[in-house]
């Protein structure tokens, strides 16, 4: 069977120095906002460029303690994409704010700014973009959009850690930035974990205090808050996994640059880079009107395959309140596979997706 996903072989890699970091941490017997937090939070906003990691339970929970920073809240509107992971949206719900979807662009699957214009009401507060598969949103054009009409943009960089946007890290170009450390991701712990990140410091300090009971020191609450950490084994793992991230996604970069090659002149839509991003490759997602037959084809031939997203967010059960046409939304979400991809994704197998793919059609 070709993998999907690589989790074993990176931790391989890497055993080791995950054992030498996760022993220190239970040696210590302190497990929550330690030392191995803090190192983290320095050195992934080092990595980012940027002056605020706040560590968090997960990416979920790092998008909803955005939009609470920001006093979001019911009576508020935020702009969405539904081609995504529904956690996205449930963020903007769980804050009591109303979601308002939006159409994406058909060459990067991201939000299409020119779909933002038209829904943007008295009412808006933000506006989400979803850098999906790891590939950066036109940030451009939604800064301009966003700065016209006074409202907030929260990045959700959950599946784009290291993707960048003309030079600059995505997470670090709107307002807040918004990370998950899910053991699948580009940078994954070893269990749950999120960031936010930002330049503002009034935003960091209201989430550190969000994320641990709404205290500014132990026992003294200034405002209702929740338990949102991320914890110390995790960050140490984190600490290890994200000095090897760049490597790993270049890895992940050199497969997609195969499978480009190899795929060119099949009945595929393959995807594109533009020039001035940095893709992170989270996932390689093709295009097929017969999607299902070829998933079907390539796992009876050992080809694991799946399909980031099958139902858009707006036509999921739980947001059946919702009523809103979103025509390219729909349609790709019936022609999308993601192939395998990881950054030890070897060239054999590359080769044989490819060759098994030609054979179909
Ligand atoms: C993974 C993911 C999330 C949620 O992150 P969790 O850590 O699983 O809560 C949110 N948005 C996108 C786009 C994601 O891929």
């Amino acid at each position: 069977m070709i993998q999907f996903i690589g989790l074993r072989d990176e931790h391989g890699k890497i055993q080791k120095e995950i054992d030498t970091a996760i022993k220190k941490v239970i040696d210590s017997q302190y497990f929550i906002l330690g030392e191995e937090g803090e190192k983290f939070e320095k050195e992934f906003a080092e990595y980012l460029d940027i002056k605020n990691v706040i560590g968090v339970g997960s990416g979920s929970d790092a998008i909803f303690l955005a939009l609470l920073s920001l006093g979001i809240g019911p009576g508020d509107e935020v702009i969405v994409p539904s081609h995504t992971f529904v956690s996205s949206v449930d963020a903007v719900r769980h804050c009591g704010a109303r979601p308002v979807f939006c159409d994406i662009d058909e060459n990067t699957f991201c939000i299409d700014p020119k779909d933002i214009q038209g829904k943007i009401s008295e009412k808006t507060k933000a506006i989400i973009p979803v850098h999906l598969y790891g590939y950066p949103a036109e940030m451009g054009q939604i800064m301009d959009i966003a700065k016209d009409s006074g409202i907030f943009v929260i990045e959700d960089a959950c599946q784009a850690h290291g993707a960048e946007y003309k030079g600059k890290k995505v997470g670090t170009i709107g307002d807040i930035g918004c990370f998950s450390f899910y053991p699948a991701k580009n940078l994954g712990a070893y269990g749950d974990g999120g960031a936010v990140v930002t330049n503002n410091d009034e935003i960091a300090e209201k989430i550190s205090k969000l994320r641990n009971y709404g205290q500014s020191k132990k026992y003294y609450s200034d405002f209702i808050g929740y338990n949102s950490r991320l914890d110390e084994l995790q960050a140490a793992v984190l600490r290890v996994k994200l000095s090897h991230l760049d490597e790993w996604n270049e890895n992940r970069s050199k497969a997609a640059g195969s499978y480009g090659q190899l795929l060119d002149g099949s009945s595929l839509i393959i995807p594109k880079e533009a020039d001035d991003i940095f893709h992170a490759w989270h996932l390689y997602v093709i295009r097929h009107p017969k999607r299902d037959e070829l998933q079907e084809y390539l796992n009876e031939n050992g080809i694991e395959t799946l399909i980031h997203y099958p139902v858009p967010v707006h036509m999921q059960k739980s947001y059946s309140d919702f009523d809103v046409d979103l025509p390219l939304t729909e349609k790709i979400s019936q022609e999308i596979l993601s192939l395998p991809m990881h950054p030890f994704l070897r060239d054999e197998e590359i080769e044989t997706v490819c060759r098994k793919i030609k054979e179909w059609k």
